[in-house]
């Protein structure tokens, strides 16, 4: 015990303090660390001094690495209270007396020592096969293995032993029995005696305390038994690197190693080495796990997200192609991740260009939709062209996808074609009607134009015959140009119906007109074909009496009133005197009809005002 280094005294001492259930005081920890380093206990910090080298030993590991950060933590804080709990967390569970029994140099000492027993009905070869078997299925679960084997030689340890077989190796089950010596090293310096004599004999130069002088029976059959586990340990070491190839390089090298053991320093160092390659094997085993975790959740990305896609085929290869790469190469865990990270990296950007796409689908079927409406309202055709537009309506509800909608718009194309053509024949049609009805516009204003130039050109009243205005105009234009190329006389005569209101009123207007007519009639018949007759207004009448003198068309206006007495106009039977006065003037040299007719005007009403139905010469 004094050999032992303090790491290893320590990790004892909590052991024998947790089997003795006593607390974990500084002081109890001194003491049973004095218990089995087989020293003194010294001073009062000794305890605490055991705790730090425990602190300092479990911060090498891997695995108590935890647990010796938060002991040190609880250390300085003095918090002794908490420290066995946190100690608890790495000491082995469901632990037996003797905890020794978990490690691997006991168990292999334990299988070489059942094997070699002449159980009851188990050969030594059935116990190979279990051990084969055992090997076969376990060997790359290095802590199932532990236990499966555990399990194994303690179903060969139920069996009876038979007699005569425990007499011939009576010695062999005291040795790894008496010993209790926890670590690798000094386990595996038990089996040292059953080392094959030309090995002992190198061995015994560094470790010469337990080899016995003589070789008896029992050490041939347990050193020909070590050369077995070697062979088993060897064989282990290679079934291990069929499940894991990184490692087989070291593992050649280690079962290279077991197969050459000779010497009691080369089976320390390869427990050392053994030691570290289970723990790679433990954390390569816990990578697998993890890498075989990543894979899961990167397929179920992948599936997930060949769902969303199924529209976009370019992209869908893209995913699998990086599948591909990535199970083509060998499989690590930050690989893993990263394509883990990229997939979800593509599937945030691709459901953006999906929102993306589906606006612009629904942009252009909403273009569509409101297109072929108004086609459907501006084309003229019927039946066909709508029955069309109705169903293309319906396609472009039900279509979800681009090139749907692109093929519907080219047929949408084609159709509207025809309907523009159509709709243009019709738009043609219809430019034609409406030039139709301009030219038609057009006759009409010219006849109405034509109308008035024609109505223009009446010169005639329409009730009496004799001239309007108008042909009034004309004729004095015409009879003054000629008198003032002759120098003939012209007279002009205005004359007014004397009340002829009354006339109105008693008898009707429409009497009125006929007794217009009535007086017109005589005029015309009493004048000279020259003589000229003219409707000025109402009930007045302009005479152009050409190449005569004043006291001729005097006259010639007193012969038409006596002509009027005797031309009566009737009413109902009744005799009407018409009766008139007028004003005479002859026209002076280049003098105007509105002049003229003026001082006529004057001479007339000269007339009506002494006593009516008389002639006056105008002045
Ligand atoms: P006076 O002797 O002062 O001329 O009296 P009067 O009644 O003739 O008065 P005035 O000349 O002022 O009235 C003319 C009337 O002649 C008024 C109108 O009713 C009537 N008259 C004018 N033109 C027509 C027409 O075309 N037909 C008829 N029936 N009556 C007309
Ligand atoms: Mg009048
Ligand atoms: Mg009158």
């Amino acid at each position: 015990m004094k050999n032992k280094n303090p790491s290893e005294v320590a990790r004892e001492t909590l052991k024998l303090l947790s089997q003795r259930r006593l607390l974990p005081t500084p002081d109890n920890y001194a003491n049973i660390y004095a218990e089995i380093s087989g020293t003194t206990v010294v001073k009062n910090d000794g305890a605490e001094q055991v705790l730090r080298n425990m602190v300092e030993h479990l911060l090498q590991t891997d695995q108590a690495a935890a647990t010796g950060l938060a002991l040190k933590k609880m250390l300085t804080e003095e918090k002794w209270d908490q420290c066995f709990k946190e100690i608890e967390k790495v000491l082995p569970k469901n632990q037996k007396d003797d905890a020794d029994d978990q490690t691997w140099p006991v168990l292999i000492r334990d299988l070489l020592r059942q094997l070699d027993l002449p159980h009851k009905g188990l050969t030594v070869t059935r116990k190979k096969e279990g051990v084969e078997t055992v090997l076969a299925r376990f060997s790359s679960r290095p802590e199932i293995l532990f236990e499966k084997l555990s399990n194994l030689v303690r179903s060969w340890s139920e069996s009876p032993v038979t007699a005569s077989l425990v007499e011939e190796a009576p010695e062999v089950p005291e040795v790894p029995e008496a010993l209790d010596v926890p670590d690798v090293a000094a386990s595996i310096s038990t089996i040292t005696p059953t080392i094959t004599p030309t090995a002992t004999a190198t061995a015994t130069t560094t470790t010469p305390a337990i080899i016995t002088d003589s070789l008896s029976k029992t050490d041939e059959h347990a050193a020909e038994m070590l050369s077995k586990l070697a062979e088993l340990l060897a064989q282990t070491l290679e079934s291990s690197a069929s499940t894991q190839p990184e490692l087989t390089d070291e593992v050649r090298k280690l079962t290279t190693q077991v197969r050459e053991i000779k010497t009691h320093d080369q089976v320390t160092e390869l427990a050392k080495q053994l030691r570290q390659f289970w723990l790679k094997v433990e954390l390569r085993g816990g990578d697998k796990t993890r890498i075989q975790e990543g894979l899961v959740r990167l397929l179920r990305l992948l599936v997930e997200n060949v769902g969303e896609m199924v529209e976009d085929e370019e992209w869908l290869h893209g995913q699998i192609t990086t599948l591909h790469e990535i199970i083509g190469k060998p499989l690590d865990k930050r690989m893993i991740a990263d394509a883990e990270r990229s997939l979800r990296e593509a599937i945030i950007k691709q459901s953006l260009l999906k929102k993306s796409l589906t606006d612009t689908k629904s942009t252009l079927k909403s273009l569509m939709t409101t297109f072929i409406d108004r086609l459907g309202t501006i084309t003229t055709s019927t039946g066909d062209y709508h029955q069309k537009i109705e169903l293309y309506s319906q396609k472009i509800a039900q279509s979800n996808n681009l090139n749907d909608l692109g093929s519907l718009l080219d047929d949408i194309m084609q159709d509207t074609r025809i309907i523009q053509a159509s709709a243009l024949h019709s738009h043609e049609e219809l430019l034609d009607s409406r030039r139709q009805v301009e030219s038609a516009e057009a006759k009409i204003s010219k006849l109405e134009k034509e109308l008035s130039e024609v109505s223009e050109m009446v010169q005639q009243d329409q009730l009496t015959g004799a001239l309007n205005r108008r042909g009034l105009d004309a004729a004095f234009e015409r009879e003054s140009r000629r008198v003032d190329r002759s120098h003939d006389p012209l007279c002009v005569a205005l004359l007014d119906i004397d009340n002829f209101k009354r006339l109105n009123d008693t008898m009707g207007h429409q009497v009125g007109d006929q007794a217009l007519v009535h007086l017109c009639n005589v005029i015309k018949e009493a004048l000279r074909p020259s003589d000229s007759v003219a409707r000025y207004g109402g009930e007045e009448f302009v005479i152009i009496l050409p190449d005569v003198g004043l006291a001729e068309a005097a006259s010639t206006l007193e012969r038409l009133q006596r002509e009027l007495t005797k031309q009566f106009f009737m009413y109902e039977n009744d005799r009407v005197l018409i009766t008139f006065s007028a004003g005479v003037a002859q026209r002076a040299e280049e003098e105007s009809q509105e002049e003229i007719l003026g001082r006529a005007d004057k001479a007339m009403y000269q007339a009506k005002h002494t006593g009516k139905n008389r002639v006056v010469i105008a002045k």
